[in-house]
C-alpha cells in the first residue's frame, strides 16, 4: 500500500533497530481518512471470505479493525487486556507476554460474542514476535469459531511472528512489510 508507506517515511520515528513509532498516524493520534483506506483495503483483500466478525486486540488495533468492519458490514470484537469488575465470568483467556510494556497481560474474550458459526477475520497495527496474534488466534480456537485471515497494517519482517504465523497455513495479508531498520533507516520488502 504506496499511500501508507509514503506516510510511514514521512512520520515514523525509528527508536531503535527493531521499534518504530507510529504515533502520528496510529498508535497515538489517529488519521482518519488513512485508517478508513486501511480498512477499505482490508475488506478488499477478504472480501470473498463470508467474515463475520472481525477481532482485535484493545487498543492500537480498534481503529483499523472498526474501519475494516464498517467497510464489511459486519461487527467489531476487540479482546479486552484485563479482567476487570465487570468483565463476563463467562470468557475466554489467553496470557500474552508484551512486546512494548515487557511484562505479561491477559487478554479476554466473553463467550457470549464469540462461537462455531463465526467466521473471523483478525486485524492488528504490528507484528513483532507474534506473542499478542497467537494469543488471540487461541482464543478463536478455543471458541471454535473459523479464522478466515489475518490482516496486519505492518509487518515487521525481520522478527518472526508473520512467518510463524503463515507456516502454521493461515492466510497472512500485510500492507506494509519492513525488512530492516537497522541504522534508522526504514526499508521496505
Ligand atoms: P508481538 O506480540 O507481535 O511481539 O507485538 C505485537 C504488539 O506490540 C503490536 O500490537 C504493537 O502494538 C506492539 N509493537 C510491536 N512492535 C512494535 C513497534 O515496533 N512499534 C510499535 N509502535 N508497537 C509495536
Amino acid at each position: 500500500m504506496e499511500e501508507l508507506k509514503t506516510r510511514i517515511l514521512q512520520e515514523a520515528d525509528v527508536i531503535s533497530d527493531n521499534v518504530l513509532k507510529l504515533d502520528g498516524i496510529l498508535n497515538h493520534q489517529v488519521d482518519p481518512q488513512l485508517i478508513m483506506n486501511i480498512g477499505k483495503e482490508f475488506a478488499f483483500r477478504f472480501q470473498n471470505e463470508k467474515v463475520t466478525k472481525v477481532m482485535t486486540i484493545e487498543s492500537s488495533g480498534i481503529s483499523v479493525a472498526f474501519a475494516t468492519a464498517l467497510e464489511l458490514g459486519v461487527p467489531l470484537l476487540f479482546a479486552r487486556k484485563k479482567r476487570t469488575l465487570t468483565t463476563d465470568p463467562d470468557s475466554f483467556w489467553e496470557r500474552v507476554p508484551s512486546f512494548t510494556h515487557g511484562m505479561v497481560t491477559d487478554i479476554v474474550v466473553a463467550k457470549k460474542f464469540l462461537g462455531p458459526g463465526d467466521r473471523i477475520l483478525f486485524i492488528d497495527d504490528i507484528v513483532a514476535n507474534g506473542d499478542a496474534a497467537r494469543a488471540l488466534i487461541r482464543i478463536i480456537g478455543q471458541s471454535q469459531a473459523t479464522l478466515v485471515g489475518v490482516g496486519f497494517v505492518v509487518e515487521k519482517a525481520f522478527q518472526n511472528g508473520a512467518r510463524a504465523i503463515r507456516e502454521t497455513g493461515l492466510r497472512v495479508e500485510s500492507l506494509v512489510r519492513v525488512l530492516s531498520l537497522e541504522g534508522g533507516r526504514i526499508v521496505f520488502g
